[in-house]
């Protein structure tokens, strides 16, 4: 009788362990879901009003005002470059929240990877002019196809492009390789920049979080480009990751199924939601 007491007891003990962790997990999945309506509620007012402010500093530079005095260029082009800044963070946290809500729209097709990192580097040539890096392309001679959304990935392409750029020289080159690997097709972004620290990847890829020193930087980020782009990546089946050694550069890369005849016939393959 002892022991069934006993057996009663700890049962009940962790029956009542049980409700706590259930009450604790309702608890935490109703502040996510608190912080995820915050998150989209804010950054959506925060962009209508920067969209005007945008436009309104455009106008200013324009000349369409009148003739801007010398004197306040300067800081009308500071407030201009800091909207920029605080767009981009704001797109981000779009982004973010709705990746994770698993709201991201993704409309995949057959995709030519050569085309893609083709317009990835033409968007971001004045950018790439503007530090004086040159950005050549050294595409896959075999017929490199998988099945992508074309505008989410030019947008994981365009970060790891804006971030060789931003971490390189001025006089330096970056590099986009396309090559097949068998069944796979990798696209390798390499510079000669500054380098990424050893045992850095988790805060590389995490969310908010920049490894270098902020004065080595030419332009700002928000330490979610890459966060972003590695879930954008794995939506794809596919992955995301780099080496690098400080001083010498970085080279990141992307790992694809390759599509192959069989599968193109078959046209638009949607990704399981
Ligand atoms: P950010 O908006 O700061 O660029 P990312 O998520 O794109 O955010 O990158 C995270 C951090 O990883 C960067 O702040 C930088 O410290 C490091 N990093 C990314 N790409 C490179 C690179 N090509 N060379 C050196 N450091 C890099």
């Amino acid at each position: 009788a002892d022991i069934s007491l006993k057996f009663y007891q700890n049962y009940q003990k962790q029956l009542e362990q049980l409700k706590l962790i259930r009450e604790e997990n309702e608890r935490t999945k109703a502040a996510y879901e608190i912080k995820s309506q915050f998150l989209s509620t804010v950054s959506h007012e925060l962009r209508t009003p920067l969209t005007s402010l945008k436009a309104s500093l455009d106008l200013v530079n324009k000349g369409a005002l009148g003739e801007v005095p010398e004197h306040l260029k300067r800081a009308i082009g500071i407030a201009a470059k800091n909207g920029e800044t605080l767009a981009v963070l704001i797109d981000d946290l779009l982004d973010l929240q709705r990746i994770e809500a698993g709201e991201m729209k993704f409309r995949f097709k057959p995709v030519n990877v050569n085309d893609l990192v083709t317009e990835a580097v033409e968007s971001t040539a004045d950018f790439a002019a503007k530090l004086g890096i040159q950005v050549t392309i050294t595409p896959c001679v075999e017929d490199g196809r998988i099945n992508g959304d074309p505008s989410r990935l030019i947008q994981v392409m365009n970060n790891l492009l804006s971030n060789a750029l931003k971490f390189s020289e001025a006089g330096s080159t970056v590099n986009v390789r396309v090559e097949t690997l068998g069944s796979r097709i990798r696209v390798s972004v390499e510079d000669t920049g500054v380098g990424i620290p050893e045992g850095a990847k988790e805060r590389v890829f995490g969310k908010f979080t920049q490894v270098d020193s902020s004065d080595i930087r030419k332009v700002g980020g928000t330490g979610l480009g890459l966060n972003i782009a590695k879930q954008i990546v794995e939506r794809h089946d596919a992955s995301i990751d780099y080496v690098s050694e400080l001083g010498v550069g970085t080279t990141f890369f992307l790992d694809f199924d390759r599509l192959e005849d069989t599968q193109h016939e078959r046209g638009s393959l949607q990704a399981p939601a």
